[in-house]
């Protein structure tokens, strides 16, 4: 990796990185009432996020298991600061204040997302996950054909952003999941940072060139990170 330039571009995943949960599946799990059906997503959820189940497919079955509703989703998004990883407000000031571009692409839900990038202060412009689909009588029966609905999806939404110039300087991708990490292997970002704060994935663990357990450990490699940037005159 080449050295880091003034402003550089940090993409963050947000389940199981930013909040300590899978938004998705927690969701689905509160309003599940049958044990086999909540075992069902847990493993379709492990699966997913090992590489052994396509992302889309994986998306599809638990919404499918779910019977979730639109009002699900907006209590959801009204409690997710609860779930926020502690360490994280640090994390995103000290990135901020370090004039860094922001970003969280998640496989997750738009709706959910969004009060915690407006938190942190990302524009609705830096923040991408999927939107949902209702039936008439507001039951949520699909997802949006978007990238991020599709296995490689968030390589897709990178490789848009850096073909429209959007990525300035190194770009650093920040997951706990084998989709953040695939960003990196695929040639789309230029250092990965794997996250095991509230799963080690063995998987993510083996292959990142670098792993962080702890959210401190996180904020102390960015700080020799970008504490190693050539020109720091102005700070
Ligand atoms: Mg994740």
């Amino acid at each position: 990796m080449t050295g880091l330039e003034e402003r550089n571009s940090f993409v963050f995943d947000f389940d199981s990185t930013i909040v300590s949960i899978e938004t998705l599946d927690t969701l689905i799990k509160q309003n599940l009432s049958d044990e086999e059906a909540r075992q069902r997503v847990d493993e379709i959820t492990l699966r997913a996020m090992n590489g052994e189940l396509d992302f889309g497919a994986s998306l599809a079955l638990r919404l499918g298991l779910s019977g979730a509703r639109a009002e699900h989703f907006a209590g959801m998004a009204e409690g997710i600061e609860n779930f926020l990883t502690d360490g994280m407000d640090e994390i995103f000031d000290f990135l901020a204040r370090e004039e860094q571009e922001l970003f969280i692409v998640s496989g997750g839900f738009t709706e959910i997302v969004r009060p915690i990038a407006e938190r942190f202060g990302i524009p609705g412009e830096n923040c991408f996950a999927n939107e949902y689909l209702l039936d008439d009588k507001g039951k949520v029966v699909g997802v949006n054909d978007g990238p991020l609905a599709r296995e490689g999806g968030k390589s897709a939404v990178l490789r848009a952003l850096k073909e429209r110039g959007r990525l300035p300087g190194v770009v650093v991708m920040v997951g706990d999941g084998m989709s953040d990490y695939q960003v990196y292997a695929d040639g789309l970002a230029d250092l990965f940072i794997g996250c095991g704060f509230h799963v080690v994935r063995k998987n993510v663990k083996s292959r990142a060139p670098m792993f962080v357990e702890t959210p401190a450990a996180l904020r102390s490699f960015l700080d020799s990170l970008l504490s190693a940037r050539p020109c720091r005159g102005k700070k």
